[in-house]
């Protein structure tokens, strides 16, 4: 429709030759908004460390997937309902995809043309689309999920993968697209629904709550279809899919969030014991920060001995063997910062593990006492001058994990509150966070607030801890 109607007005320009027919046309011209044509959506986000990740010309609201997992073989039949809006008129948009074999697709259920390439996924819908009007994809999809490797992050191995006696998926910073298409980026977050089928005895933990179980069947066998609700906004890059057999520990906390643990059954006691402080470092987190941002929290275990633990969104991963307590506390505190307030761009990667490293040492403050904290800061920035780490903005995907966003972001906010005093350094962080919650934000977000509440000195000290090459000198010194 936008089509005909940018053709009709180039035909009336050609033919306006007198002042009257062009007055004629220009009378009958549509708002100038919808009289764009509709253009090819980018294939990417123009992200600096990530050119290709994520798509332009349109915001997820709601991804809605339905798989049947056949463990075993480690195959699935999929389903997923994407929803979102136009932000401009689209001739052809694209997604993020990569392996498994597409069966169906439609756009507002009219069937599209597609092509792949790579982890592109390019959908021709039937019907262009219309700017700020929502929209439908529907694709169903099987196969056996492959392993993507992101050399330049150094890990071998991510998105949807197997483990001993299951399955699990872990993502950060694009794996997803090897099990769902989604716009991969963590700059359009969305909500989720996700309906699994699986053979018994397996069981399925994934993010958000658990909101429905129900008994099925698979091949004639008995099998459960697990739904799990994450109404908050996520991130792609949070999602997680767990399968395996597991202890569900659950309690509920004074402020009324759902606690449950995942622990595959052979895992030892003193093990779960890590996670017993998760009560009390939330309480801690909440009184500084403001209300948990979602509806439940907890750990699971993987069966497979991973040399890490992530953040997703309100189900933590941890390895068998459990985690110290201040990685317990980091990945409770990325909650607030890296999965409520998301990094606009992979190069604010700070904000979260920059913050949650910070909260990992005000735990140690908490627990040991204030001089523990200050030797910990100290030798943290010790080692920072010995190892010459430079600017905590990572200048390739190769530095996303490196200590220079963890260590010296986290020192970056300690300069900060040295500077400011307490009182002031947690108004900001309480702003900031209050600000964003649910949104996607990028360095300049936090310095505007810094700026608001501290003024432009305390702009200026975190510039240098974040951009000067050089580590700033130790406060105090
Ligand atoms: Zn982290």
């Amino acid at each position: 429709m936008n089509l005909s109607r940018g053709l009709g007005l180039r035909a009336c320009l050609l033919v306006g030759l007198s002042a009257l027919l062009l007055s004629a046309c220009q009378f009958s011209l549509p708002p100038a908004a919808e009289n764009e044509l509709p253009q090819l959506g980018a294939p990417g986000l123009g992200d600096r460390l990530y050119p290709g990740l994520g798509n332009g010309g349109y915001d997820v609201t709601r991804y809605d997937l339905s798989l049947t997992v056949d463990v075993e073989q480690n195959s699935l039949d999929a389903d997923i309902r994407i929803d979102a809006v136009a932000t401009q008129a689209l001739s052809r948009f694209n997604l993020d995809f990569y392996g498994l074999e597409i069966d169906a697709l439609t756009v507002n259920g009219a069937e599209a043309e597609y092509a792949r390439a790579g982890s592109e996924l390019q959908i021709t819908p039937a019907v262009p689309l219309t700017e700020s009007v929502p929209f439908q994809v529907q694709i169903a999809y099987h196969g056996t999920p492959e392993p993507l490797t992101d050399g330049s992050v150094g890990i071998d191995s991510l998105g949807w993968q197997t483990q001993p006696g299951g399955i699990y998926a872990a993502s950060e910073p694009n794996g997803s697209m090897n099990w769902y298409p989604l716009n991969n980026h963590p700059s359009d977050k969305a909500a989720y629904t996700f309906s699994v089928t699986v053979p018994a005895p397996y069981q399925v933990a994934m993010n958000g709550v658990l909101t429905a179980q129900t008994a099925t069947e698979m091949d004639g066998k008995a099998a459960v279809t697990y739904t799990w609700e994450m109404a908050q906004p996520m991130a792609g890059y949070l999602t997680t899919i767990q399968i395996n057999q597991y202890d569900v520990e659950t309690a509920e906390t004074a402020a009324g969030v759902d606690l449950r643990n995942y622990f595959p059954a052979e895992t030892p006691e003193s093990v779960r014991d890590d996670f017993d402080a998760t009560e009390e470092m939330l309480a801690y987190l909440e009184a500084r920060l403001g209300p948990y941002p979602f509806d439940a929290y907890g750990v699971v275990l993987l069966t497979e001995d991973v040399g890490w633990a992530l953040e997703t969104q309100t189900l933590s991963i941890f390895p068998p063997r459990g985690g110290p307590e201040h990685t317990v506390m980091h990945e409770l505190a990325h909650q607030w910062f890296g999965n409520s307030v998301s990094p606009a761009t992979w190069e604010d990667i700070w904000l979260n593990e920059g913050f949650a490293s910070y909260f990992h040492l005000l735990w140690t403050e908490e627990t040991d006492g204030p001089e523990a904290f200050q030797t910990a800061m100290t030798n943290l920035y010790l080692q920072l001058q010995a190892t010459e780490t430079g600017s905590p903005i990572p200048a390739d995907p190769s530095e996303l994990f490196g200590r220079a966003v963890y260590y010296r972001g986290a020192w970056t906010l300690h300069a900060l509150r040295l500077a400011t005093g307490d009182e002031q350094f947690f108004a900001i962080l309480r702003t900031y966070y209050d600000r964003h919650a649910g949104g996607s934000v990028t360095t300049a977000d936090f310095l505007a607030v810094v700026d608001e509440l501290a003024g432009a000195d305390a702009v200026a000290l975190v510039e240098a801890w974040l951009y000067d090459e050089q580590l700033p000198a130790m406060p105090g010194e």
